[in-house]
């Protein structure tokens, strides 16, 4: 069932809902219980270190962590693409680093879309230089089909179809991140 766009959406595109909020909160819920089972062992050997790539990944990151019963650092990177906003570049940049180190720490990449796969290798990459104790990747969503690189999603959320996303935190020229459910603009 499509929603009808929310009172304050300037776009006169129809939105098609993908994943409801109702569906999102489940999943988000159950990743979060097997963070709790796979960390709850390592958790008093070292800090584990969520962290958020800004700033797609917010929503999820706040209502991940809800659901993870052991302790946590929460932490931010910022990163950004070169090139045409709906294409991948594959050119990253670190815009804003981490406030602390992860040496020796049990870390946890927060994203919200695995699309190219381009961004997440050049992290994961910088990251792992950092010499943390662990790294491991969360994902609310995956596009297989778009997939140039192949990278291990240890926490996945969905997999989804080849059509580009909003809401629940993701973005088009900023907007939308706000929708509680995942829809797409038809047309976009
Ligand atoms: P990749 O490097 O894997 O191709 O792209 C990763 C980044 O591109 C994501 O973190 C996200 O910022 C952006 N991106 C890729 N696909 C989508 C999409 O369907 N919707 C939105 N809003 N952003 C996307």
């Amino acid at each position: 069932m499509a929603p009808s766009p929310p009172p304050w959406n300037r776009s006169p595109d129809p939105f098609a809902e993908l994943i409801s909020a109702e569906a999102i909160a489940v999943r988000v819920a159950e990743l979060g219980a097997q963070i709790t089972t796979d960390y709850a062992p390592l958790a008093n050997q070292a800090d584990v270190v969520v962290i958020g790539v800004l700033k797609g990944s917010v929503i999820f990151l706040a209502d991940l962590v809800r659901h993870i019963g052991v302790p946590i650092i929460v932490d931010f990177i910022g990163i950004s693409s070169y090139g045409d906003a709906t294409v991948s570049s594959g050119v990253v940049q670190i815009t804003q680093d981490l406030s602390r180190p992860i040496e020796g720490k049990h870390v946890i990449v927060v994203e919200d879309i695995v699309d190219t796969g381009h961004t997440v290798h050049y992290l994961l990459e910088n990251l792992a230089t950092r010499r943390p104790a662990s790294i491991k990747l969360a994902s609310l969503l995956h596009k297989p089909e778009r997939a140039e690189r192949q990278i291990e999603i240890h926490y996945l959320g969905f997999t989804i179809p080849n059509k580009f996303v909003v809401g629940y935190g993701l973005d088009v020229s900023q907007q939308y991140r706000n929708l509680p459910f995942i829809g797409y603009v038809q047309g976009v």
